[in-house]
């Protein structure tokens, strides 16, 4: 099943489940994997910044979140696949969450307000019992807050990060920051914090 590639990205053509088995296999070796999702707005981004296009175009799973982007590469045969779905953001938190539970793997929320974020943890922890959300932050941060947010996230021996910042801000965070924080998977999720707050 070939996967397309869209304004010099390559999109995963996988099902949530494929993601989500290569998402758990990620989670049992040592090592940093980023994963992003993209619609029609953010490819259009990436193609004016080169450098916004280069951070999707190297992380090591980027998936469709849009059905428009899915029914272009259906329609057109020039991005060298067909996508068999879409694959969005808040599916793939909700299955990595799930998973976590189950695992007992440890996860940090990075993004939105303090209000939200902690609204967001508390909803989470009425779905899933067990997990362990090992701390929160608002997404509002500079240079030197983002080193000791890095800082922070390290110190909680987090497993899986979840920034939502929206796009670009939270794949940028991600790539520069993402490193340092010892978690070994982190994916951005746009405005999904504040859904989950209600
Ligand atoms: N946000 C943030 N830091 C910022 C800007 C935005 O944490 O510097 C948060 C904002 O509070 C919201 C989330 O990013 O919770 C998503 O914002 P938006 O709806 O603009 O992004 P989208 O879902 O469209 O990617």
């Amino acid at each position: 099943r070939p996967s397309p590639t869209l304004s010099g990205i390559r999109i995963a053509n996988v099902t949530l489940s494929e993601a989500m088995t290569r998402i758990a296999a990620w989670l049992e070796q040592p090592g940093f994997h980023r994963m992003a999702v993209v619609n029609a707005a953010i490819l259009l981004d990436a193609e004016r910044d080169g450098s916004f296009r280069e951070l999707l175009a190297t992380a090591d799973l980027v998936t469709a979140d849009g059905m428009s982007v899915v029914w272009a590469t259906r329609w057109l045969s020039v991005f060298g696949g067909r996508l068999v779905a879409r694959v969005a953001a808040p599916d793939v938190m909700d299955a990595v969450v799930a998973h976590c539970e189950q695992r007992g793997y440890r996860v940090y929320l990075l993004g939105a307000t303090a209000e939200v974020v902690v609204a967001a943890r508390a909803a989470l922890e009425r779905r899933f019992p067990k997990l362990l959300v090992v701390g929160v932050h608002n997404g509002y941060v500079g240079e030197s807050t983002s080193v000791a947010v890095a800082a922070a996230i390290r110190a909680s021996e987090s497993d899986v990060l979840f920034v939502a910042m929206g796009s670009p801000k939270q794949e940028l965070w991600i790539a520069r920051f993402g490193p340092l924080t010892g978690v070994r998977f982190a994916l951005g999720v746009g405005g999904y914090f504040d859904i989950l707050a209600g």
